[in-house]
């Protein structure tokens, strides 16, 4: 395909991003197809890139670049190597994008790569009309889902395996952190039978929309004490499990001592820089299991949230948070900086 597209740019390393009308459409590798972008959503990621944080700093090496890696749309062109889809196919995308040749990729774990790359921040993404998508990175919509829905199933399958992991069937779970994912986890964790949900946030507007999505409990910890609110809910005994998508320090030390002894604990969401944590009293005595996860599983997970899609009372809608052109990059991210709730969506 010819021509040019509309599309947001990182043009130079530093704050911010250009709107731009006269980006060329990409020209596919015989190991890509190109999508035509129905809907994209905002990730903290992206906050990073428009901002230029460390993390960005550090992995965005080729600009200037279309970044964006939330996103769904349709199947346009087809690279020569690529077989099992036609024109027309509706897709998501999977972030990383693995070598296929590693330790990791040799053995069942690609989403943990060693030479990931990464779509929409090493390598060109989706806040534009067109997308180049790596064969091995495609996902097919299934029927019923949306385009945006298809565009929040990246996000929601970083908190899904996060579920997987906790193993939460028939378990209490506190739930840290109430932004779009965290949102998705408690939904998540009542598909896949929890007993019991608590979730926390500091926003009382974050609170009740966990409520929308399951929650039993929502505990403002801006007000009350997570440790003694989870004690109080489970008899004193604690969660059996706790998932973390704060990333923060407090959170996560308050989140390990709600947890019961012997109890599993999850962490999404990144700490900006270490964090201090009582190993031999919070961690080594209590005979906790920690784990992170990076991205989904390939493409376990990707089923889990087709799957979960279908149960009966899930639903993303009090996830989407709004919608903006994609020239409205900067009113998406004021309102994500205001703390407006829900998923932000782009919309070519
Ligand atoms: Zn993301
Ligand atoms: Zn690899």
């Amino acid at each position: 395909m010819r021509g040019t597209m509309r599309g947001i740019c990182k043009m130079r390393p530093g704050r911010g991003a250009e709107y731009r009308t006269d980006l060329p459409v990409p020209q596919i590798t015989e190991d890509e197809v190109l999508i035509k972008v129905h809907a994209s959503a905002i990730c903290g990621t992206d906050v990073h890139i428009y901002h230029w944080n460390e993390w960005a700093a550090n992995r965005m090496k080729t600009l200037p670049i279309v970044f964006g890696h939330e996103t769904a749309g349709e199947i346009v062109e087809i690279g020569a190597n690529v077989t099992g889809y036609q024109i027309g196919d509706r897709v998501s995308v999977e972030t990383h994008i693995p070598c296929n040749h590693c330790f990791q990729c040799e053995n069942g774990r690609r989403h943990i790569c060693e030479n990931m790359k990464l779509f929409g921040v090493t390598e060109p993404g989706a806040f534009a009309e067109y997308a180049p998508v790596p064969k091995d990175c495609i996902v097919r919509l299934g029927a019923g889902v949306t385009y945006e829905m298809g565009a929040m199933l990246e996000a929601m399958g970083a908190g899904v395996h996060g579920v997987e992991k906790a193993r939460v069937r028939g378990k209490t779970v506190l739930v840290s952190g109430c932004g779009p994912i965290g949102l998705m986890v408690v939904g998540a964790c009542r598909a896949h039978g929890a007993k019991q949900v608590i979730a926390c946030d500091i926003l009382p507007e974050k609170l009740k929309l966990a409520e929308e999505m399951g929650a039993d409990v929502t505990v403002n910890s801006g007000e009350r004490d997570i440790v003694q609110a989870v004690r109080q809910e489970t008899a004193g005994a604690g969660a059996d499990a706790a998932i973390d998508i704060t990333g923060s320090g407090r959170a996560i030390v308050a989140g390990l001592r709600a947890l019961r002894r012997g109890g599993r604990f999850v962490s999404v969401g990144l700490p900006n820089g270490e964090i201090p944590v009582n190993l031999t009293e919070d961690i080594i005595y209590r005979e906790v299991e920690y784990t992170g996860v990076s991205g989904r599983q390939m493409f376990a997970t990707w089923d889990d949230c087709m799957e979960i899609l279908q149960s009966p009372g899930f639903s993303l809608k009090p996830v989407m948070g709004g919608s903006y052109p994609l020239d409205g990059l900067e009113d998406a991210l004021a309102a994500i900086q205001r703390g407006a709730p829900g998923k932000m969506l782009l919309i070519p």
